[in-house]
């Protein structure tokens, strides 16, 4: 090839680190200038660059150029400053990215699957370069993050969501495909928008919507085999549910949003057992949101409990509560509740207030999912606090304007006494001369080390029990100086080697049920799962 389509390739490009011999050897001389960066300075002039734009889609602009032009240096760059453009490549930059998708994007990334690919799709997957894919992330951008209906536009997420499958958990760039299924959008402003770029009609449902869903699923295991993970990725929850349900029993599928949220949280009240006491059996749930997060969380609350104590799910399911926009979920309203919340009524007068519902109810453990924010007001971080001496309280909603309440107002309402994670980043409270150290509960904590987790091991099947795996290990990963601050997560610094033990965690989890096709079980799956990881150091051409 020639040096100037060398220097085009972003899978190959090195820019200015290339070597005075590799300049002489692929035809580059002249094509550069006459000075040679090492891969570090380059990272350190880029990571310059990128704390000049004040404007964080600015920043978001710049790794995307550069995910397109040097993609070691896109990951470097990314592993080496994880804190500082999570929020970036992610939420919450990454929900403003898509809003203005159709004026951002120079080059489509990820393949597009409309209506208009209906009994085609087959062909379709062949026309993306890559042959070898293990993870899948696809979206059909009906709720976005905490954004609603983006349609089309929604394909930054599963672009997102990857680049942190390969940053966080070593999974090849090369093995990720992301995709986004267009069957319309019921957002009025885009389908009013001359410039936006997906189907301009309203969604498709029913049979229409399933039978282009079933002809993907089946085409992606066709191409790739039954161990490529899918992950379904920001579905409304009126098909979320079902999807998972559905596909659970043919495929390797995993919803972040219902089972990683789950396991995230549940890792977070593990660590905050150390510092409230009791088994999980002991305490008590109230839940503000009863969609995929909080039902999810729930569940996996439950079955947790029912391991531990023996006690069948039907019981444990008893000590969490629910309120939905109606209000306490209870029997009376059984009729007349989605399926996924019924197992959470159970009998009690209906409550309409959160506050009431706390103060009857006196749960020891709080959590807000229901994307609405300011919803923990200083009445129910009070009440929390006056029937527990450490209240935990999750305010989980995303972006930070949704969170249910701040930090601070968290310290300050209970009197330094609240043990509080949330789904946005907080910076450091002081309240009365002690700082306290907030966790955030994000799902990029979990996923990649379970999908490397499920990748070493080569499972054919998501089962429940691996995100209980999941938890334990990042619950073991928090530290006892950690706990002292009032964290309940790691920092986020050390997560590829957090990834790595999760992924071994959840593999010996695949193996044990008899879901692992790699054979024989590797001895030492922590070793084996960081000798999997992909490394962005450039190779040298000869
Ligand atoms: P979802 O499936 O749409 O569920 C939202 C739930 O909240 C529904 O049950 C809804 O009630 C309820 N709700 C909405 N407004 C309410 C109000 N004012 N009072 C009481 N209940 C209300 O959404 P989701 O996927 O679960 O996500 C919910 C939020 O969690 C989002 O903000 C998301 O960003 C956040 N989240 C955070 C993390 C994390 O931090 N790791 C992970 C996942 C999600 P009805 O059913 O009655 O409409
Ligand atoms: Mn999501």
């Amino acid at each position: 090839a020639s040096g100037y389509s060398l220097l085009r390739n972003p899978h190959y490009n090195k820019g200015l680190a290339f070597s005075e011999k590799e300049r002489d050897s692929h035809y580059l001389r002249g094509l550069l200038p006459p000075v040679v960066f090492n891969h570090e300075l380059q990272v350190k002039k880029l990571m310059n660059n990128l704390r000049q734009y004040d404007v964080p889609l600015q920043r978001y602009m710049a790794m995307m150029d550069l995910q397109e032009r040097n993609e070691r240096l896109f990951y470097k760059l990314l592993m080496e400053n994880v804190e500082e453009l999570l929020p970036v490549v992610y939420t919450p930059t990454v929900g403003e990215a898509c809003q203005k998708y159709g004026s951002i994007f120079r080059r489509p990334q990820g393949l597009f699957i409309s209506l208009k690919e209906k009994g085609k799709i087959l062909e379709v997957l062949k026309n993306w370069p890559e042959k070898k894919i293990q993870v899948i992330v696809v979206t059909d951008g009906e709720r976005i993050l905490g954004l609603g209906d983006l349609g089309c536009q929604g394909m930054g997420i599963p672009v997102g969501k990857l680049s942190l499958y390969t940053a966080l958990g070593g999974i090849r760039p090369s093995s990720c495909l992301p995709v986004t299924i267009d069957v319309g959008t019921n957002n009025e402003k885009l389908l009013k928008d001359e410039f936006y770029i997906g189907l301009r009609q309203r969604r498709a449902r029913g049979q229409e919507y399933a039978e282009l869903l079933d002809e993907f699923m089946s085409a992606v295991k066709q191409t790739y085999g039954e161990k490529v993970l899918i992950q379904f990725e920001d579905f409304a929850n009126h098909n979320a549910f079902d999807l998972l349900a559905k596909y659970g029993t043919s495929h390797l599928v995993f919803n972040d949003d219902i089972q990683g949220t789950a396991s995230v949280v549940l890792a977070g009240i593990m660590a905050a057992l150390n510092l409230v006491g009791g088994n999980l059996a002991q305490h008590k749930f109230l839940f503000l949101g009863a969609g995929e997060a909080g039902t999810g969380i729930a569940e996996l609350i439950a079955l947790e409990m029912s391991k531990q104590t023996g006690a069948p799910l039907e019981e444990t399911r008893k000590r969490t509560w629910m309120v939905d926009s109606k209000g306490l979920i209870v029997r009376s309203r059984m009729e007349s509740l989605q399926h996924f919340k019924r197992p959470w009524a159970h009998d009690h007068e209906p409550v309409k207030e959160l506050v009431n519902a706390v103060k009857l109810i006196k749960p020891t453990v709080l959590i807000g999912s229901s994307g609405t924010g300011k919803t923990f007001t200083k009445e129910v971080v009070q009440a929390m606090a006056t029937f527990n001496k450490k209240p935990v309280i999750f305010a989980l909603s995303n972006p930070t304007s949704q969170s249910e309440c701040t930090a601070e107002e968290a310290y300050t309402w209970s009197e330094g006494r609240a043990i509080f994670a949330s789904g946005s980043p907080f910076a450091p409270v002081e309240y009365k001369g002690k700082v306290f150290v907030s966790g955030q509960g994000n799902n990029a904590y979990i996923f990649p080390g379970l999908g490397l987790g499920l990748i070493i091991s080569g499972a054919i099947r998501v089962h429940d029990d691996m995100l209980l795996a999941a938890s334990e290990a990042l619950a073991a990963e928090v530290s006892q100086e950690n706990l002292e601050k009032g964290l309940i997560y790691p920092p986020f610094a050390n997560i590829r080697k957090i990834s790595a033990h999760i992924a071994a965690k959840v593999a010996a989890k695949a193996y044990e049920l008899g879901l692992a096709t790699r054979l024989p079980q590797p001895e030492n799956l922590v070793t084996y799962a960081e000798s999997c990881m992909y490394s962005p150091s450039y190779r040298s051409y000869r």
